[in-house]
């Protein structure tokens, strides 16, 4: 399988380095650009596959919320995808534990953390938000709920994931350090035709992690935030970093200010540098789009990367970032 950094080298043509172009370009397909309704946007490389599921729903004219659900579906079920649902690498126990939350137009939100045995965790957050009064469940209540609701109890662990567990185990090394390589949740925000936003974001968070650890993937306002009014954000990375910054609603609240999506996400991660102090070898990146359907990225260092999906098409996108 393709690494994702020979994968962002040959990826698709429509790929633009960043500062090639303006800034703001009809054409869309550039870091901090402007696109028509509807659109999707997704974090990595994956996303280009969840965003053509994605599309599906928007181009017929559906719910920016169902998008979100069925395009992130895809990496969840995909095993080769390391990070994410089935064949995601397990916590430092050898278990598989995932973590996800939906938003929608309204403001409301479901979440799951800590869930095992379920494919979809996606779904699971989204039942959590429409059946019961709660916003998030976590580990054994999640699973039991999943199970009241009809998913199917299944392992997780794949012949490769649990390949690179025993590897990992040789020397056992706690480092929860950010790697580029097994660190890909997939966040999604969309806009649909009536200009509705909805947002996901779902992961199997850091690999050979302590079990029970929990990252900002389905902590709202941490991994995703949406105000239908003003935007929506989502975030990718090192997730404890994200959840002291509350990362995601500060995206939304500085472009409530007046800062664009790409301006948002770029003070975002700067007050991350600041509070971190030695972010050599800590990667976080963030997603946005406003009511308007301009959308922008920013990250800390080099490498991040998301899908957009318009009518002009689904192409892969470099997003700039801090370290110069
Ligand atoms: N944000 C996720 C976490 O900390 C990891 C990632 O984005 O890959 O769990």
């Amino acid at each position: 399988m393709k690494s994702r950094r020979d994968f962002i080298k040959t990826a698709a043509l429509g790929t633009v380095a960043a500062g090639i172009l303006p800034k703001f370009s009809m054409a869309g397909n550039i870091p901090g650009g402007m696109s028509s309704k509807p659109l999707v946007i997704s974090t990595w490389d994956h996303g280009l596959v969840a965003n053509a599921e994605a599309w599906k729903v928007l181009s017929n004219g559906g719910r920016a919320l169902d998008a979100v659900e069925n395009g992130v579906m895809i990496v969840e079920s995909d095993p080769s995808q390391t990070s994410v649902g089935r064949g995601g690498l397990p916590d430092r126990d050898g278990r598989v534990t995932l973590d996800a939350c939906i938003m929608n137009e309204f403001g409301d939100c479901g979440s799951v953390a800590c869930l095992e045995h379920i494919v979809n965790p996606i779904s699971v957050a989204r039942r959590v938000m429409e059946k019961t009064p709660h916003v998030m469940l976590v580990g054994d209540g999640a699973l039991e709920f999943a199970i009241a609701q009809g998913f199917k109890k299944e392992k997780l662990l794949t012949e490769n994931s649990e390949k690179a567990w025993r590897e990992w185990l040789k020397e056992s090394q706690y480092k929860p350090i950010i790697n580029i390589e097994n660190h890909d949740t997939i966040g999604m925000l969309a806009i649909d035709v009536n200009g509705n936003l909805s947002g996901s974001c779902t992961t199997s968070g850091l690999a050979f992690k302590m079990h029970g650890r929990v990252g900002d993937s389905p902590i709202i306002g941490a991994g995703l935030y949406v105000d239908n009014e003003i935007g929506a954000a989502c975030a990718t990375g090192l997730g404890e970093t994200v959840i002291r910054q509350c990362g995601s609603f500060l995206v939304v609240e500085l472009m409530r200010q007046g800062r664009t999506p790409e301006e948002a996400c770029k003070e975002a991660v700067e007050r991350i540098v600041k509070h971190e102090k030695d972010v050599k070898d800590l990667q976080v990146g963030f997603l946005a789009i406003n009511k308007q359907g301009e959308y922008g990225s920013y990250a800390i260092h080099p490498g991040f990367n998301f899908a957009l999906h318009n009518k002009e098409g689904n192409s892969l996108i470099s997003s700039d970032h801090w370290q110069k």
